[in-house]
């Protein structure tokens, strides 16, 4: 059950009144704000590196690519080394990271990978690049410093963002289509839960940043209708607008979804209208979520405070990585809502367990991209879906225990 911004008060009053007293009467009453708790909670520490007692020199960052995958590989003047993969979005992002992100972190301490964030973030004047297209970059490294890190200190990614509490991941296939008629759909939704296993499904509705209209005429509340009937009474359903309404048809839509039981209404006005977004989730009863291309801490705390939504989706990429992801998440745990990260690009769903693993609240169901065999044996044990879970990497790092294999036959990018 969600706090109410009053219950919310009462709970912290206390822890509120503290803070007040310490800051003397310099803010007074404003320092018992839910806002002074939501800064706060984002400006608490996530990596945990105790063990790591020496530093850890980044001595070169390279881009490299093989067909349209690109890594990124962090060496440390140790030899030690870590990687990521791109979400596919490299091939126009390059010169962003090669020039605005890459030669920021050479010489740094890769334990000072915080600080590093915001170093980055001014360096440059970078916060004018501000966007999917500066963050995206800034991931890519992220990741790979985060495995170099656990590399390191012979622990798992979540481990070193606060620690692992779950073993095992609930996901929901989606579907990603809008070509399709509604007997069409359910047939392809069944062939997807058939393939996967999957207790939980998600499709889109509306017409995509589509301005009310329908991908086909009559699509969307036939869907709606047809899936339960076909689906059942225990499939887990999720509906995504994907920015598609304004506030009134969103709600009608919602009341559909609410009809059906649905799980949550994702995106249901386009994705910068904050307030729009707001209205729909005050009025609706199902829950909605949204975040996924949102880049800026400050704008996910107003959605926070504001309950523009009921449940945030920043993507691991597009945001910049799994620890600006965290603070969003530990913003959001203050007000119970649940933070169900996005995920882009074939490998992001690695990042998402990894990020998942650590979270005390993702909500019911992460998504998955019905890819896990082009990447599990990749891992030790190898990475499973049992009974509608994925399993959790184990570390060291990302988890991926040959990387030289990995990277066999890539060549760098230059900038
Ligand atoms: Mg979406």
């Amino acid at each position: 059950m969600a706090l109410t911004r009053r219950d919310f008060l009462g709970k912290t009053a206390g822890l509120g009144a503290l803070a007040a007293a310490s800051a003397a009467s310099l803010i007074g009453q404003e320092r018992r704000d839910v806002s002074y708790h939501l800064d706060k909670a984002a400006a608490q520490p996530v990596l945990e590196l105790g063990s790591l007692k020496d530093p850890v020199i980044i001595e070169s960052v390279d881009l490299l690519r093989k067909g349209n995958q690109h890594y990124v590989r962090v060496r440390s003047k140790d030899g030690a080394e870590g990687i990521s993969l791109d979400n596919n979005r490299a091939k126009y992002l390059a010169p962003i990271f090669l020039q605005r992100v890459a030669p920021y972190f050479i010489g740094k301490d890769a334990r000072q990978l915080e600080d590093h964030l915001w170093g980055l973030y001014r360096w440059g004047s970078n916060y004018k690049l501000q966007g999917l297209a500066f963050w995206s970059p800034v991931a890519w490294i992220e990741f790979a410093i985060l495995d170099l890190l656990g590399r390191v200190a012979g622990r798992s990614i979540g481990d070193l963002l606060g620690g692992v509490i779950r073993k095992k991941i609930p996901f929901y296939v989606a579907s990603g289509r809008r070509d399709s008629t509604p007997e069409e759909e359910i047939d392809y939704l069944r062939g997807l839960i058939d393939e996967t296993g999957a207790k939980a499904i998600k499709y889109r509705v509306g017409g995509r940043m589509s301005r009310n209209e329908d991908a086909s005429l009559g699509r969307t509340p036939k869907l709606i209708k047809l899936s339960r009937q076909e689906l059942g009474d225990d499939m887990a359903i999720h509906a995504d607008s994907n920015s598609s309404y304004d506030p009134l048809q969103a709600i009608d839509v919602g009341r559909m979804l609410e009809d059906i039981g649905a799980v949550y209404f994702e995106e249901p006005c386009p994705l910068d209208r904050l307030e729009d977004t707001r209205q729909v989730t005050d009025t609706l009863e199902i829950p909605v979520a949204g975040g996924e291309q949102e880049y800026s801490q400050w704008r996910f705390k107003w959605a926070i405070e504001n309950r523009a939504v009921d449940i945030v989706q920043p993507d691991l990429h597009y945001y910049g990585g799994l620890i600006r992801s965290i603070r969003v998440s530990r913003m959001a745990e203050l007000l119970n809502i649940p933070t169900t990260v996005h995920i882009s690009g074939g490998f992001g769903f690695i990042y998402m367990l990894h990020f998942a693993s650590r979270t005390p609240d993702i909500g019911g169901w992460q998504e998955y991209k019905r890819n896990i065999e082009n990447y599990s044996d990749w891992f030790d044990p190898p990475l499973r879906i049992e009974d509608g879970s994925l399993t959790i990497p184990k570390g060291p790092g990302v988890g991926i225990v040959d990387t030289k294999e990995v990277l066999k036959g890539t060549e760098r990018v230059s900038g």
